[in-house]
């Protein structure tokens, strides 16, 4: 059997370390002229195809032809783009709308976004944009040890949403998928085990929460866990979402994953180009400091420029002892899932990093209940899923959990203790955040 963790995290630098050695550890200064050169050329296919959508934009900040971007800073000139300005060109174009630097013809792969900050959109792929996002993908997963030859698991949902791609990513480097879907029937997930435990695969790559499931339903029925392969997901803590990082299969699916400093995931810049804006002032954040996530996607066919995926990231560019010159990236949320108290920007990953500390479970249960998505609170109110409640103790497990999360976050909480089961098992995209109207 190989022992194969997900996240080079988890292991020793191994024989090679880098999938495209000659391109992860380019010199910094060469990655800005490939940018550059690169983003002109975007910029020359929108004004000259020319792809409606990013000519306006780029009109609308006087850039009239490739050579008015002269160096990297060029880019702050144009306007940043929402993901409801695609869905309305969708709307007003249907049904790819007018962003498209390639259309129907040439699309060999289609797919939907997930859908979970509102209408789902179309994203398609030419050969050259499979080309970008496989390559990627290669590259991040061999960081955490995937090789040719070996079964992979993985348990994304089927369907019209665009999940094919990871398939697509596998087989390009020479692995082979094995795709369950999510199983959100128990009957399915019990005759997938079983099935999964006949065949042995190498690797499972599952989202926490899919594979705490799948841990606890393979123990229920007894299955041999040696041959099933499935690690016990112990490892599992908040700041993992860091591990693998992306944004999105409209902008950049396999944006980076984090090398064996678990100092962040590395990001191809020379595929994007990374920003973190100020959710208030809309300019970049110094490096380090929380921002917007905006992409610019600069070797793509439908690419996107200035693209803000509403994600809350930290960028870091100081060099990384591994040797990989490439930007690093932290995932701290989501924008939808802020929550403000006091005026005060708090995210789940600030939440659950502290309930960390008070659970045995190898993953952490909890919701913050919001009045509604950009509300101001002068309470944070979090459910807590603990084997505790319910039981004598628990008032004081409530209170001191209520005083040390207020203490750490400087805003007042409130914690209530629910028993298990009470926080729904989400398998893909869990809601940490629930609004009450
Ligand atoms: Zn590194």
């Amino acid at each position: 059997m190989i022992d194969l963790p997900l996240f080079a995290r988890h292991v020793k630098p191994v024989e090679k370390s880098f999938y495209q050695p000659e391109i992860q550890t380019m010199p910094v200064d060469n990655i800005k002229q490939l940018q550059l050169e690169r983003l002109k050329n975007q910029v020359r296919a929108a004004l000259e195809k020319p792809i409606p959508f990013w000519k306006r934009k780029l009109e609308e900040s006087g850039i009239q032809s490739a050579d008015d971007i002269r160096s990297l800073d060029d880019l702050s000139r144009i306007p940043v783009t929402f993901k409801d300005e695609l869905r309305e060109s969708e709307r007003l174009h249907p049904p790819f709308g007018d962003y498209r630097g390639v259309g129907r013809e040439g699309t060999l792969k289609i797919g939907t976004t997930s859908g979970s900050t509102g209408v789902p959109t179309t994203t398609l792929w030419t050969k050259n944009d499979l080309e970008a996002e496989y390559m990627a993908g290669a590259r991040n997963y061999w960081r955490g040890g995937l090789r040719p030859g070996m079964w992979i698991v993985h348990a994304h949902p089927l369907g019209i949403y665009g999940s094919s791609l990871f398939t697509g990513m596998l087989e390009y480097m020479g692995t082979c998928p094995i795709t369950t879907g999510i199983c959100k029937e128990e009957a399915e997930l019990e005759s997938v085990l079983r099935y999964l435990e006949k065949i042995s695969p190498d690797y499972f790559t599952l989202f926490p929460t899919s594979h705490a499931r799948f841990y606890e339903k393979a123990l229920e029925l007894g299955l041999d866990l040696d041959k099933l392969n499935l690690p016990e997901p112990s490892t599992v803590w908040p700041e993992a979402q860091t591990d693998s990082v992306s944004s999105g299969i409209d902008a950049f699916a396999f944006l980076g994953t984090v090398c064996h400093e678990n100092n962040g995931a590395h990001v191809h810049e020379d595929l994007v180009i990374l920003e973190a804006l100020d959710p208030v002032t809309g300019n970049p954040v110094p490096d380090g400091e929380r921002g917007q996530l905006t992409i610019s996607t600069i070797t793509k066919d439908n690419f996107v420029l200035r693209y803000n995926v509403e994600d809350i990231v930290r960028i870091y560019r100081d060099p990384c002892p591994c040797g990989e010159t490439h930007a690093r990236m932290f995932f701290d949320g989501r924008e939808k899932d802020v929550i403000k108290v006091n005026n005060k920007r708090i995210l789940p990953l600030d939440v659950e990093t502290l309930l960390n500390k008070y659970t045995d479970s190898s993953i952490i249960r909890y919701q913050i209940l919001r009045k509604k998505k950009g509300a101001d609170h002068d309470l944070l109110r979090v459910r807590f899923e603990h084997a505790k409640a319910g039981t004598a103790e628990a008032d004081s497990i409530q209170t001191q959990l209520s005083n040390n999360l207020s203490d750490a976050l400087h805003v007042p909480v409130t914690v209530e203790l629910v028993a298990s089961d009470v926080i729904p098992r989400d398998t893909f995209k869990p809601m940490w955040v629930v609004d009450e109207i």
